[in-house]
């Protein structure tokens, strides 16, 4: 739909969370006075690869490529064969692991090339191997594409069992008899949280991945009707590094992944769906080992009055020899003098970490079984959830986006 409106810059929008607000404060525009909700969601998703073509040599001067590695990330050779072209295309997944270094992996490599800094490709064909210097620019298709992304909120995670358990959803063991708990999910502002029966997220519907133009394939891997995820594709040429990224759980590399969409308010059901807060979006609390639901709260114990963002006083460190907190903050955020880079996404990993208090934010907190047990890891960051969607919200005032 193209709305007249929207080429004269008047199309009135909202990101999820002005709408909320509106909405805690009583305040509900009527369904009239306001067209469309962009929102927003950002962490750790799966299901991300990217795809990527280069001419790697001249025609003639290889058969067939047998293995490639970027920055030590092996990749998966193909599916077209390139005999004799000099073309090499690959799959890479947002989970490898670099051969050279477990702290690195598929989300950081798509950072590195989005950044435009040089790759090292050390590559095997069929008569020779060399070494090969690249840049995002020397990629003839550089794509990313979610088989499974943007999930419908998630789960937050306890260990009941009386030993720590390492998993994907901790960054170091997960400590037993529900000490801890880890979470994920954006809550309010998720986009299929705000359409719920994927009205507005049909294939072929445009959304922004990673910051840059994108389009959905379908739903994702996994997809169900309770739990809705999409499948979606963008090139990474004008992604915003920003919005994307590398993860490090107990378990291995990750990928870090942001999806923003519009949802045009069409009917009092899209609008109703859109008046949904936290306060009123389960979260079941599930056992890691056995995957059972032993409590269940809302979103409001992960993103109600809690800090969306840490902070540190360098003054408290004492120097203790390797640094615990940078030894785990999953994105490689913090440096030897205690300074935070923009890598840091706000887990809360260093807060515990540190014995020292140098790390401090309020994560909040759940109620499993009668223990109150705090949350001592976010797997997502809304603050950059809604940084998507405040760009996708400048896009379409900006005349720059067809809803
Ligand atoms: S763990 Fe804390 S006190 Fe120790 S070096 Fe790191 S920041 Fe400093
Ligand atoms: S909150 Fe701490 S551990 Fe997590 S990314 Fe930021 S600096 Fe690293």
């Amino acid at each position: 739909m193209m709305k007249a409106a929207q080429n004269e810059n008047k199309i009135r929008v909202m990101t999820a969370s002005e709408f909320k607000t509106k909405i805690r404060e009583g305040k509900i525009p009527a369904i009239d006075e306001i067209d469309a909700v962009t929102c927003g969601t950002f962490g750790i998703m799966s299901g991300t690869i990217a795809v990527f073509s280069f001419q790697a040599t001249e025609a003639g001067v290889f058969g067939k490529a047998k293995s490639v590695f970027f920055n030590g990330v092996p990749t998966v050779i193909g599916p077209c064969p390139n005999e004799n072209n000099g073309f090499i295309d690959l799959i890479v997944l947002g989970t490898a692991v670099s051969k050279d270094s477990e702290k690195y992996g598929g989300g950081r490599l798509f950072k590195d090339l989005v950044l435009r800094r040089a790759i090292l490709a050390e590559i095997e064909t069929d008569n020779d191997s060399f070494t090969k210097t690249l840049t995002i620019d020397d990629f003839n298709t550089a794509r990313i594409i979610l088989t499974r992304g943007a999930f419908k909120n998630y789960t937050a995670f306890v260990n009941v069992s009386d030993e720590s358990v390492s998993t994907i959803f901790s960054v170091r063991p997960l400590k037993g008899e529900s000490e801890e708990a880890t979470v994920s999910g954006c809550g309010e502002i998720n986009p299929l949280q705000n359409d719920p029966f994927l009205k507005h997220h049909k294939p072929g519907t445009f959304v922004l991945i990673n910051g840059a133009p994108g389009i959905i394939i379908g739903t994702g891997t996994r997809s169900t009707k309770d739990k809705p995820n999409l499948s979606a594709a963008a090139d990474m040429f004008e992604m915003n590094p920003d919005l994307m990224g590398g993860f490090v759980t107990a378990k291995g590399a990750e990928c870090l992944t942001s999806v923003a969409s519009v949802i045009p308010i069409t009917d009092t059901e899209t609008y109703a769906a859109l008046q949904i807060t936290d306060e009123k979006i389960s979260l079941p609390i599930i056992d890691v080992s056995s995957r059972r639901i032993v409590a269940e709260t809302t979103y409001a114990a992960v993103w109600k009055g809690v800090d969306a963002e840490i902070s540190v006083s360098p003054e408290k460190c004492n120097r203790c020899g390797e640094c615990a907190a940078a030894a785990f903050c999953p994105t490689g955020a913090i440096s030897d003098s205690c300074i935070v880079s923009d890598e840091c996404v706000f887990c809360l990993s260093c807060t515990s970490a540190c014995p020292n208090g140098v790390f401090t934010a309020d994560g909040g907190s759940l109620f499993v079984n009668g223990k109150t047990v705090p949350i001592r890891l976010r797997q997502s960051d809304r603050r950059r959830g809604e940084k998507a969607a405040s760009l996708l919200k400048s896009e379409i005032e900006f005349g720059r986006w067809v809803i």
